[in-house]
Formats: structure tokens, C-alpha cells, sequence
């Protein structure tokens, strides 16, 4: 599905983003090492993967748990962090609490529900991120922004979730100045959230920027930014195909 990029550009073009992340860093005054890198694998082969894990990589996101299932014969057999970053059904929860250990896009108290009855049922915990629609977008998951205290509240009260932080997918513009208070929101939001005990110091991170935004999201504070474009080339199909509810 990404015909446009060979297997063998995977290592140099990682090398690339890094130093776009250390670069984005460097400028914003933060050291580099307070931002990770996770990989967006929709669509990406198995194979591909392992070659970025190779590389050195351990952390990636998918988003449709077909794909975890599709991509785990594999996967299970390496060193590496496994998160859900896709729109997530409640019917598929049982299905996707066998691959990953952190849910990013945990964004209304439905799912919280249904999460925390598995999470008791199976003896276990999980960590999540509270996804934020920050960019006032229709076609964006996420709990409104002014839900979203309301939301780390419920899901606070579950003793079964760990909250590491907060999500967002920003505004789609080519220009950064309009992206940047879609991710500005997000930070906001998080230091409200932190003020009023909501999230732990430890458990306060913003997972925000993509390949084409990320010098924006770092300079916002973020300190996971998920990538895939940069280092597996473009994908078939429009995000919106990805994103989009029926398609799960
Ligand atoms: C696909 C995806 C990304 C990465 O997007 P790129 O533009 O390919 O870097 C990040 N976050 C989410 C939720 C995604 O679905």
C-alpha cells in the first residue's frame, strides 16, 4: 500500500525525523529527549515494521484493531510498545485489550465505561490518554474541549485506567500558525488538568503533531508526536478513510 517508498529508505528517513524533533527541540529550548517518537503503522506491512524496530524504534500506534490482529503473528515476537490511536468501538474492546498496553483515544465516558467493566472482568489495568477534539473539527473524534476535565474526572473515579496524559489530532492546514492553537488548546487543558490534581506530574504528557506539524507541536509542548508519512511514505487512502467510524 505504500508503493512509493522502498523498505531499505525506512532507517534514513527515521534518522531524518529525528533530527527534526531534535532540531523543533532545540528551538523550542526543551531538551530532545522529553520528546518520543511514536510510528502510525496504518497500513504499513508487518515487515516494514520490523524494520523500523530494527532501527532502534519502541513505540507504535495503530489505528483499526484489524490491523493489531492482522500485524501480530509478528509483532508480539519484538521489543515493542504497542498503542490504539484510532477511533475505537465498543464492540471492539475485548479484541484490542489482546495487543496494546495504552489506549490514546479514549474520548467519551461510554468507552470509559465499557473499558473499566473489561479492565475488572480481566484483573487487569491499562493505560490511556483522554483524546480532545482541540480543533473544533466535525470530522475529529475527541471530547469536546470543554468536556474534557469532566471526562479525566470519570475516567480518574475507574481505578482500573492509568491516565498518562492527553491526545489530539490538530487542525489540518499547511500553515502552522493556524495548526498551533489546536495544539496550544490541548496544553492548556492539561496544565487546568494538572492544577486541579486531575493528572499526575508523571502522567501529564501531550501526544500532539504528525509528520506535518510536529516542529509546531513540540514548540506547544508535545511530548509524544506520532508519525507516519515521514518515515513509510504516503498512504493510499485520505486519513478521513482511516479515521472514519464504518470503516473500523
Ligand atoms: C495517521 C496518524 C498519524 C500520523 O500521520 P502522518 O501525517 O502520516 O504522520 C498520527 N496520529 C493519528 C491518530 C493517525 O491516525
Amino acid at each position: 500500500m505504500n508503493t512509493d517508498i522502498h523498505t531499505a529508505d525506512i532507517p534514513a528517513n527515521l534518522a531524518h525525523v529525528r533530527q527534526r524533533i531534535q532540531a523543533a527541540a532545540s528551538l523550542a529550548g526543551r531538551p530532545a529527549d522529553e520528546v518520543q517518537l511514536l510510528l502510525a503503522t496504518k497500513t504499513v506491512t508487518a515487515e516494514k515494521i520490523k524494520v523500523a524496530i530494527d532501527a532502534g524504534e519502541m513505540l507504535i500506534g495503530e489505528n483499526k484493531v484489524q490491523e493489531l490482529k492482522q500485524k501480530d503473528y509478528l509483532l508480539h515476537t519484538l521489543p515493542v510498545q504497542r498503542h490504539f490511536i484510532g477511533h475505537l468501538q465498543t464492540n471492539k474492546i475485548k479484541e484490542v485489550l489482546k495487543y496494546v498496553t495504552c489506549i490514546q483515544s479514549l474520548d467519551r465516558a461510554e468507552l470509559a465505561e465499557k473499558l473499566d467493566s473489561r479492565l475488572q472482568y480481566e484483573g487487569r489495568s491499562l493505560d490511556v490518554f483522554v483524546q480532545v477534539n482541540t480543533s473544533f473539527e466535525e470530522s475529529k473524534f475527541g471530547a469536546h474541549p470543554d468536556a474534557a476535565i469532566g471526562l479525566l474526572e470519570k475516567v480518574r473515579a475507574y481505578g482500573t485506567m492509568h491516565i498518562k496524559g492527553l491526545m489530539t489530532i490538530g487542525l489540518f492546514d499547511a500553515d502552522p500558525e493556524k495548526v498551533r492553537p489546536s495544539f496550544r488548546l490541548l496544553r492548556e487543558i492539561r496544565d487546568t488538568a494538572l492544577r486541579e490534581g486531575l493528572l499526575h506530574p508523571d502522567g501529564a504528557h501531550l501526544s500532539m503533531g504528525m509528520s506535518g506539524d510536529l516542529a509546531t507541536a513540540i514548540e506547544e509542548g508535545a511530548t509524544i508526536v506520532r508519525v507516519g508519512t515521514s518515515v513509510f511514505g504516503k498512504r493510499q487512502y485520505p486519513d478521513s478513510y482511516y479515521w472514519n467510524e464504518k470503516s473500523n
